[in-house]
């Protein structure tokens, strides 16, 4: 299982001078649906990385034992990706299986890759719901594409409290007013032990709307800043029922997300500052370094060029417009570009069916400067 701590002990690996190889393997089924075709997938990776490892002789026997690991066989249950670690003269050797699709990619540096593990990390933690009203209150943990009940957590309401002593608002209302206020009070001291115990990602409430109000003032800033929405469902509803809204929230979330993205593209790109579209442009820009983050159009392919010279990438040859060299012929280019955001460290946002983006011409970048 992938976590912060595996991260971060990957991270803090260091080569000492000899390099590192990290190959990332999409193994994914629905869209790799033989191992020949994994197999495929990692020779073209290996064949790209043979001018590096002509150089590096370690590399080239990284190299060699990742795709053996490969050709031995994968248990692709439940797997979608595979993220490799390997340096010949120190012996490090590592493989992380990983239930989410990677983008393949093989790149060489001082320390191992582990820039798109973080970003998985993220994208796997948990999430926390928690359901209100006037009687009731229900906490559930998402993990993993299943949903448990933890309701168990949240304290037995309190009955028939004395608050007599404490005030003169000895009237019923008061009293009930005050009963509901203590569960979810309790309520949400018990959202808060549990999700940050889980360290959630994100939560998500629902239930009553007058006890979902209340509750969400009395939130624990951990849990408000995690907040991304509500569930239209009654507190009593069944965990299916949930889980369903959960899902489709989570969908609007991706999609809010990447939605704002193009939108800050679409004024950058318009105010003529930090922005480009289009292939031509979003290329220039990653040969200049000047790329923050490269948003891509899901599904989108396009032929091109790629210098060997100096790494320059083009719609058109085959002449390097940057050194002048004569340029080589690449099936997609638009993934070369997506490679060049990881050798680079920028962010990458893929959208999934956003008109606006394909108005832009399917690709774009804001840039750093
Ligand atoms: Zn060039």
């Amino acid at each position: 299982m992938i976590t912060d701590q595996v991260v971060r002990e990957l991270a803090e690996f260091d080569g000492d001078g000899s390099p590192v190889t990290t190959c990332y393997l999409n193994v994914d089924g629905r869209q790799n649906l033989r191992p020949v075709d994994v197999e495929r997938e990692l020779e073209r990776l290996v064949r790209r990385a043979a001018p590096v490892a002509a150089d590096e002789p370690s590399v080239s026997a990284d190299l060699q034992r990742i795709t053996a690991h490969v050709r031995d066989g994968i248990d692709r249950k439940g797997v979608r990706g595979l993220a490799m670690f390997s340096c010949a003269p120190r012996e490090f050797w590592k493989v992380i299986s990983l239930p989410l699709p990677v983008h393949s990619r093989i790149s060489v540096g001082h320390a191992p890759s582990v820039g798109p593990l973080e970003s998985l990390v993220e994208e796997l933690r948990p999430i926390g719901v928690m359901l209100v009203d006037r009687q009731r209150a229900r906490l559930f943990v998402y993990e993993m594409g299943a949903l448990t009940e933890r309701s168990e957590l949240v304290g037995e309401l309190p009955r028939d409290y004395d608050i007599r002593d404490q005030s003169s608002r000895g009237e019923p209302t008061a009293h009930v007013d005050e009963l509901i206020l203590q569960h979810l009070r309790s309520a949400a001291k018990a959202a808060f032990d549990l999700f940050h115990e889980r360290e959630v990602g994100h939560i998500a409430i629902g239930g009553a709307p007058e006890a979902l109000a209340q509750v969400e003032e009395l939130l624990h800033p951990y849990l408000k800043e995690r907040l991304v929405g509500r569930l239209r469902v009654p507190a009593a509803a069944p965990i299916d029922e949930v889980r369903t809204h959960l899902l489709d929230l989570q969908a609007q979330v991706e999609r809010d997300a990447e939605a704002a993205t193009v939108a800050r593209l679409r004024d950058a790109v318009g105010a003529g500052t930090k922005g480009v579209a289009g292939l031509d442009d979003a290329l220039a820009a990653l040969g200049d370094r000047r790329v923050d983050v490269l948003v891509v159009s899901e599904g989108f392919e396009q032929p091109g060029w790629r210098c060997p010279a100096c790494g320059a990438l083009a719609v058109v040859g085959s002449t390097c417009a940057t050194c002048g060299a004569e340029m080589a012929r690449v099936d997609d280019v638009v993934d070369e570009a997506i490679q060049e955001t990881f050798a680079q460290s920028c962010g990458l946002e893929i959208c999934v069916g956003n008109a606006d983006l394909d108005v832009l011409g399917r690709i774009g970048a804001l840039l750093r400067y």
